[in-house]
């Protein structure tokens, strides 16, 4: 497989002098499969120049676009999307969606002619719908598992195997542990019973999802100073990040959703720092920072 960011930022687009680097645009990543079929994860503002790239190629454009969550950062670039605007491309929306709220919805309510001018219905192309619990799909002749996340309202991870090889993507997930209790009331009621109900650990189910994956993505939102007035907020500081990917045995860790405040000099601290703490810690892992138009062979 090969995998391509087009945006790896958190929250908000962040354009600018500070930012050139590791990029400005919100969660977006392209992952080609050994035959070139197409899978995009999320789609923050990063989808739009997929889109623009999409249309200069030529392409038709069959392709499922795996959504974590329907937070702005990660949907935002939807409607900006080229490819959804031209008849003949099928595009297949995979989400989670809660007891109140269809998939469908999420999508279609932030092109409601009071936020945008185009809806849903008008787009040219064929878009379909998948919504996802905790299970695993087929996706062209990839598998895809899903986990939900600890994250507010909900999120879920995926995890993309084919080739024998594999791919975990977390892009927003933060620790569950008991200074969290108090800040997951706004979190899905099916989520938090996963998770208060395992033994140990409760986090050892997201290390179980990952476990010896080749590459996994992982947020990484804030220094652990940070988080510390963050708590609930959904996120995690790198230290977390990394005890994640030592826990499941990763091969190379992506570290993901840069913090708007964070200039590219900052991101380049965490790597550094991470980096030391792979070496104090004598993890085997790999560590680096997704860089917008950074591609990876997995
Ligand atoms: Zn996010
Ligand atoms: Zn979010």
């Amino acid at each position: 497989m090969r995998l391509k960011f087009w945006g790896t930022r958190g929250s908000i687009p962040t354009p600018g002098k500070q930012t050139v680097r590791y990029g400005g645009n919100t969660a977006c990543a392209e992952l080609r499969l050994s035959n070139h079929e197409l899978i995009i994860l999320d789609a923050g503002t990063g989808i739009r120049n997929l889109g623009e790239a999409l249309i200069e190629n030529g392409e038709s454009v069959k392709a499922f676009i795996l959504i974590s969550h329907p937070h702005w950062d990660h949907i935002q670039g939807f409607p900006f999307f080229k490819p959804a605007f031209v008849s003949g491309n099928d595009l297949t929306i995979v989400g989670g969606e809660t007891d109140k709220v269809m998939l469908k919805k999420m999508i279609s309510d932030q092109m409601n002619k009071i936020y945008f001018p185009v809806q849903l219905n008008e787009l040219k192309a064929t878009v379909k719908f998948r919504s996802v619990k905790e299970e695993e799909i087929g996706v062209f002749d990839a598998r895809v598992s899903t986990i939900y996340v600890n994250h507010p309202s909900f999120a879920i991870g995926y995890r993309i195997t084919h080739g024998g090889k594999s791919l975990a993507y977390i892009s927003d997930n933060e620790p569950f542990d008991g200074r969290v209790a108090r800040a997951i009331r706004n979190v899905e009621k099916t989520v938090i019973d996963r998770y208060s109900h395992s033994k140990g650990d409760p986090n050892q189910r997201i290390f179980d999802f990952v476990r010896n994956a080749d590459v996994l993505i992982h947020d990484a939102t804030y220094t652990p100073e940070e988080y510390v007035d963050r708590v609930g907020w959904g996120h995690s500081d790198y230290l977390f990040t990394l005890k994640v990917a030592a826990e499941g045995k990763v091969k190379r860790l992506v570290l993901f959703h840069h913090d708007p405040a964070h200039s590219d000099d900052k991101v380049d601290d965490i790597v550094q720092t991470c980096k030391k703490e792979i070496r104090n810690r004598k993890y085997k892992f790999d560590c680096l920072a997704a860089a917008e138009g950074m591609e990876i062979e997995i």
